[in-house]
């Protein structure tokens, strides 16, 4: 059996990473190439990070504030952005903070990182076993540190379909229950007329959780940063309640008595003409016209339109997986298990997920960050 002192389970965007920085390490991935999955992140130009300082890029993943913490302060964005500056990658940040590769080519981030360790492709590690003080691969490979960067289960088609949770269960570890997330949600209402409309600023609920952001209708659901940032809440049929905007009955009345309800309606809130006129149940009707019920009803459409949401078939589409490897057994200033030593869990496989916006592939950057500081201490 061959011996490294590290092997690396994954050339995504963790185990890439974490190779660049460790040149006596083995990196063994299933594909014929690393980092397929990082080739289409941000539509293929790599949102790699955000412009934001880390007390504030933190509050982006969720409840994992404080699992995360070491990490991104060990590894802000400004250090990621010099490290891949230093491989010989520029960056550039985008009005909403951002950061991209100058050449808006996620070929260049992956490409940049293929230089460190060792590199095997089209090898996939079935078994991973430790006696006494070695890892044994596949009864093929022997290390004294193991990395397990297999990502998580979404989006399989580029790899990622959940290995790393089977390795991690044989040495103990608990796996927090998968959901899609960062995904579509589809909903129980006819949205096919609605399809392409695109809101700056709606207010969606999801379960007892609320966010305010750009809201985008699909044709089976809705999407768009605020949607897909609360997929995760979503599990089975879930209630959600969408606000498109502010309105009383005092403002409806207010408009001319012989106006449209549509055109009224539109004059008050700037929606869309093609969204009112396809949710208000009285569109063509005037306003002198309207109950009492008929405004009550209209004002609920608009300000608490209830549906029944579910995210069941974005396992294909989904960006990120919620939950994975129990961040309670994983030691957060080196990522190492608290079940077995010199066992390294990084990357999507924890039950760590961040918002949209550069979080996840910062994640992935700083957990292999944290890894290889502590495989390097030792
Ligand atoms: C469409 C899309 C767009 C995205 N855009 C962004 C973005 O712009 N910014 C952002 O921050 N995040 C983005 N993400 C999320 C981000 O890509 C992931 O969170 C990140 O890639 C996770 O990195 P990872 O190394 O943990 O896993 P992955 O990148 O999934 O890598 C895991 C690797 O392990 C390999 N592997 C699995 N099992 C085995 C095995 N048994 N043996 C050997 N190898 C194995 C896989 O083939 C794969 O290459 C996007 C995701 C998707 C799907």
């Amino acid at each position: 059996m061959k011996h490294y002192p590290v092997i690396i389970i994954g050339g995504g965007a963790s185990g890439l990473f974490l190779s660049s920085l460790m040149k006596e390490s083995l990196l063994l991935e299933k594909n014929a190439e690393c980092g397929k999955k990082l080739l289409v992140t941000g539509g293929g130009a790599c949102n790699i990070t955000h412009d934001e300082a880390p007390r504030d890029l933190v509050l982006h993943y969720h409840e994992k504030k404080n699992f995360v913490s070491t990490a991104i302060f060990s590894l802000p964005p400004e250090r990621i952005r010099e490290y891949f500056a230093s491989l010989g990658v520029e960056t550039y940040i985008r009005e909403d903070g951002k950061v991209f590769p100058t050449t808006d080519d996620a070929h260049t981030v992956r490409d940049a990182l293929l230089n460190g360790g060792r590199i095997v492709t089209g090898y996939e590690v079935r078994t991973l076993k430790k006696r006494d003080d070695l890892f044994i691969i596949n009864d093929e490979f022997t290390a004294d540190a193991v990395v397990i960067a297999t990502g998580g289960m979404v989006f399989p088609q580029t790899g990622s379909t959940g290995d790393g949770y089977r390795l991690a269960r044989q040495f103990g570890h608990t796996i927090v229950p998968l959901r899609n997330a960062l995904c579509e949600i589809r909903v129980d209402r006819d949205t096919s007329a609605l399809e392409g409309i695109s809101l700056e600023s709606a207010t969606l609920k999801v379960g007892k959780h609320t966010m305010s952001g750009p809201l985008l209708f699909t044709r089976r659901g809705i999407s768009g940063p605020v949607a897909l940032n609360l997929s995760r809440y979503v599990e089975g049929e879930t209630d959600i309640v969408l606000k498109l905007c502010d309105i009383s009955a005092v403002e409806i009345k207010a408009e001319s008595g012989k106006t449209k309800c549509a055109n009224a309606l539109h004059h008050i809130t700037g929606l869309p003409q093609r969204l009112i006129n396809n949710i208000i149940p009285s569109k063509d009707r005037n306003i002198a016209s309207l109950t009492r019920e008929d405004i009550g009803k209209i004002i609920e459409v608009l300000t608490a339109w209830r549906m029944k949401g579910n995210t069941r078939e974005q396992t294909r589409y989904a960006m990120v997986t919620c939950g994975g490897v129990s961040t309670k057994e994983i030691e957060s200033r080196t990522m190492e298990s608290r079940l077995c030593r010199n066992l390294y869990i990084v990357g999507e496989t924890l039950d760590v997920d961040g918002e949209t916006g550069g979080y996840n592939l910062s994640f992935a950057f700083a957990s292999s960050y944290l890894a290889c500081r502590s495989i390097a201490a030792r």
